[in-house]
């Protein structure tokens, strides 16, 4: 489990305190939102001002809250831009981020400036896209952030720990919002196996 880290004398004053940045990643179902929450009540537990932002453009579940996938939630706002967040977010101690690879690239500079005054900026969202490529831009959220940690699902076809996200249908975009009717969590070996399958059925 992840020890929150306690920089400098953030939790007894608050001058002279540094920020950090903090990404939480990892495939559908691997409990990001999870640990995010727990991150979140913990900091609210000494009394930091806590604020949430998300995508509005996942709507999934429900419009102002972060719930995840065992239905913990906790209330957030959805923003359009990366860029509002700064805005939003500027009297504030910590700074949650859900879905972060919903967001336009400017969520990097947003976080590396949030944490440069002194906040702690917590990010959540998937590593890999559905082709298990990175999934912009999560690669250099991982790049800039102190602390990265790496959520695992259980494998849906095999019971192994998995790290990747198995789209069931046969579309190549790359945001298609669904839950389990369209993806799974896999292991690298059904991960890679499940895509053969679907190659060979559509050369046939
Ligand atoms: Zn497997």
């Amino acid at each position: 489990m992840f020890i929150e880290p306690n920089f400098g004398s953030r939790h007894i004053s608050r001058k002279n305190e540094t920020g950090w940045i903090e990404v939480i990643c990892g495939s559908m179902f691997s409990g990001k939102t999870e640990e995010l929450i727990r991150r979140l009540n913990r900091a609210k537990i000494s009394n930091l001002k806590v604020e949430i932002f998300k995508p509005a453009t996942d709507k999934r579940y429900h419009i102002t809250n972060v719930v995840s996938h065992d239905r913990k939630e906790i209330r957030s706002t959805p923003v359009e831009f990366a860029n509002d967040i700064l805005l939003l977010a500027a009297d504030c101690d910590l700074v949650g981020i859900d879905e972060a690879q919903f967001f336009d690239h400017a969520i990097v500079d947003v976080a590396v400036k949030l944490a440069n005054k002194g906040k702690r900026v917590i990010i959540a969202g998937l590593d890999m896209d559905f082709m298990a490529r990175p999934f912009a831009p999560m690669n250099d959220l991982m790049a800039v952030a102190e602390f990265v940690t790496k959520t695992h699902a259980i494998c849906m076809s095999c019971g192994s720990t998995a790290s990747y996200t198995y789209r069931l249908d046969d579309s190549n975009k790359q945001v298609v919002l669904g839950e389990k009717d369209l993806y799974q969590a896999r292991c690298r070996r059904c991960y890679h196996m499940g895509m053969e399958t679907k190659i060979k059925a559509a050369k046939s």
